[in-house]
């Protein structure tokens, strides 16, 4: 596919970056590989705007894949990094701000009764399974094809994200040995999950899933699923836990379980509640966190746990997200995705756009997308064509047809008429593409 735009100083950056770094990037999906062309470096963001080092300003609906619900740069956010930062970057101690964190995490989110704070999400989903074998005795975990929980090792099995991104079956690196305790299951089958319960009695240490996945586009649970999730664990002694790393604090004030309100036993983080710096928690049933040291056995630490600036933004940010917050969030989010099917089926471009709370995305099928198997149906080559079209146009999407799309509450109405004004040549370029 040929680009009629350029990004002469992304491209030169990229060419260095490719030089000291695999792939020229530090996380895959930025690499724009599966859309093609250059991939934007990113000099400044402000609101729901990022400006590349070209000088083209973008409206972004990827908000750093999550975290950034109050748009770039907000001032609050802002001041509170740099009273932190003046009074020193990483103690590596306790500190306050780690317990007002805490606190408020576990006033949000009632089935957290005590929470442990870590740097990344992989290292939240890594260290609740950890607990879960440790507090169960037992070594079998399930997940579910498509949902991504970092990376990993036995959860990389048919994860979805970067995974489906690269339709990587497995990963070079991970050992039969690690993954060979992973049951990869369909999302949204709960037979297979009971099937799963009968084939390993006494085995499976806990069943792990996204509250709501989005990282194989969103692809919301089905009426009664996690319920279903819930009661099989509580029934066969295994541990619920609900990853809430990408839905937390985003779809609503407590996240997707105060969109469901089914108890998970154990919860992961990150994203929102780290305010743009690396902070995320796993939290839950206090018998269960009682097993962590230093109160009980099952080892976790982290040099940077709790890090000082890192837990000074994300508090700024989640203070900020009240009610009014939300509203705004949901409303805008409403509006995208009807402005978008109105464009799309103006074309006659067969869609489907998906929602859970306020996070979306477009599936490139009107065939029901209820797991990754239905997800991989979509005509990828059509999202390809109406990347670069919005690209073109100044409008920053994921760079992938399996990945949610974030909007902020700085998203206003000028930021919402220009991706209106980007919208029918995409949809037009999505209808002309081909395979
Ligand atoms: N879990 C979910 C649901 C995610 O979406 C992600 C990242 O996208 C992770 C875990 C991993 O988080 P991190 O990238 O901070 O390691």
């Amino acid at each position: 596919m040929a680009y009629s735009y350029e990004a002469p100083v992304s491209q030169s950056l990229f060419d260095r970056a490719s030089v000291v770094t695999p792939g020229g990037v530090n996380s895959p999906v930025r690499a724009f590989r599966a859309v093609g062309g250059t991939p934007r470096f990113m000099v400044s963001g402000t609101g729901p705007y990022l400006t590349d080092a070209d000088g083209r300003e973008y409206v972004d609906l990827v908000c750093s894949w999550g975290p950034m619900i109050l748009g770039h740069s907000h001032p609050e956010v802002i001041a509170a990094v740099q009273e932190a930062v003046s009074r020193g970057t990483s103690f590596g101690t306790p500190g306050e701000g780690e317990v007002v964190l805490a606190e408020e995490i576990v006033a949000r989110i009632e089935p957290v009764e005590q929470v442990r704070l870590v740097s990344s999400g992989t290292e939240a989903t890594m260290s609740a399974i950890r607990l879960a074998r440790g507090f169960t005795g037992r070594a079998k975990v399930v997940k579910f094809a498509g949902c991504y929980h970092g990376h990993v090792d036995a959860l990389l099995a048919a994860a979805g994200s970067g995974v489906a991104t690269f339709g990587l079956p497995d990963t070079p690196g991970v050992t039969g040995a690690t993954a060979g305790d992973t049951v990869v299951l369909p999302y949204n089958d709960l037979d297979a999950v009971r099937a799963a319960f009968a084939a390993h009695p006494g085995e499976i240490a806990c069943v792990i899933t996204e509250a709501s996945p989005g990282n194989m586009g969103v692809v919301p649970p089905a009426d009664g699923f996690n319920a279903g999730l819930k009661e099989l664990c509580a029934a066969n002694g295994a541990l619920y836990i609900s990853d809430e790393v990408m839905t937390g604090f985003r779809t609503s004030k407590a996240g997707w379980y105060g969109v469901d309100g089914v108890r998970p036993d154990l919860m992961t983080f990150g994203k929102v509640m780290g305010g743009g710096f690396p902070a995320a928690a796993f939290g839950g049933r206090r018998d269960v966190m009682a097993h962590l040291a230093p109160a009980g056995p099952v080892y976790q630490a982290g040099t940077l746990s709790g890090n000082p600036v890192a837990t000074a933004a994300g508090l700024a940010q989640l203070r900020l997200l009240d009610d009014a917050a939300y509203a705004k969030i949901d409303a805008v989010s409403a509006e995208l995705r009807s402005l978008v099917g109105d464009a799309l089926s103006r074309e006659g471009v067969a869609h489907t756009v998906s929602a859970a709370s306020n996070m979306f995305s477009v599936f490139f099928t009107d065939r029901p997308v209820r797991d990754y198997e239905d997800a991989k149906k979509q005509d990828v080559f059509r999202f390809t064509a109406f990347f670069h079209a919005m690209l073109e146009q100044g409008v920053y999407l994921p760079p992938s047809a399996f990945e949610s799309w974030f909007v902020s509450t700085a998203h206003d109405e000028r930021a919402v008429e220009r991706i209106a004004a980007a919208l029918p040549a995409a949809a037009r370029a999505a209808s002309e593409a081909t395979a």
